[in-house]
């Protein structure tokens, strides 16, 4: 296989490569390694458009800030950080100081909130943290679809921690170009996109 020529500074994760890292560490590998295209762009690319739609509707709806206790709030905020970056749809800053990223999602809430959103959410909140330098120990999930379901993610020390191991983990791959570990959980295999790439 090609040897890999990315440098530690050429390194900026997304929450979403941390996402499909979590899902399975060869996901890193194949996507930012090999670069072999996940064929889903024409589905992100609509979800896209509807998304834009249904954000700008919920957006308008000030009293869902004010549950939260928000005294100010930052639309669309990209925050890069030399680790990790992305773009957060509001940073709050709630009444007792501290900041808390919101996130809207075309989703019904289900009693309680998605790993993916979860995990987004802690990228975030690290990198309001970073950036601020204020403390960010909630994030919130708004769930258009079940009639703007405001969910409350707490955020602690040890979330954050683990994303910091996922993030050392992703630079290993992508500096030294190892084959990594696969999936604990062989289901995902079922329905993999990499799977006709993949020793398994
Ligand atoms: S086939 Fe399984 S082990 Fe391989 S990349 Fe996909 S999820 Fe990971």
């Amino acid at each position: 296989m090609e040897t890999p020529t990315i440098t530690s500074e050429d390194i900026s994760i997304t929450p979403s490569d941390v996402i499909q890292h979590t899902y399975c560490p060869r996901h890193t590998y194949f996507q930012s390694v090999l670069r072999l295209p996940q064929f889903e762009e024409k589905y992100y690319k609509a979800m896209k458009g509807r998304r834009m739609h249904d954000l700008k509707l919920a957006r308008n709806k000030e009293y869902l800030r004010k549950k939260i206790g928000a005294v100010e709030k930052e639309l669309d905020v990209y925050l890069a950080t030399p680790r990790l970056r992305g773009i957060v749809d509001e940073v709050l800053t709630l009444s007792d100081g501290t900041k808390a990223p919101l996130d809207y999602k075309y989703a019904k809430f289900k009693k309680r909130i998605y790993k993916t959103h979860a995990l987004q959410l802690v990228c975030y909140a690290a990198l309001i943290e970073e950036t601020y330098g204020v403390p960010a120990t909630r994030g919130y999930a708004v769930y258009i679809r079940s009639s703007h379901h405001v969910a409350e993610l707490k955020i602690d020390d040890r979330a954050k921690e683990r994303l910091r191991k996922e993030i050392d983990e992703i630079r290993e791959i992508l500096i030294n170009g190892k084959f990594p570990r696969r999936t604990r959980s062989k289901k995902r295999c079922m329905d993999c996109t990499y799977r006709n790439y993949c020793p398994q």
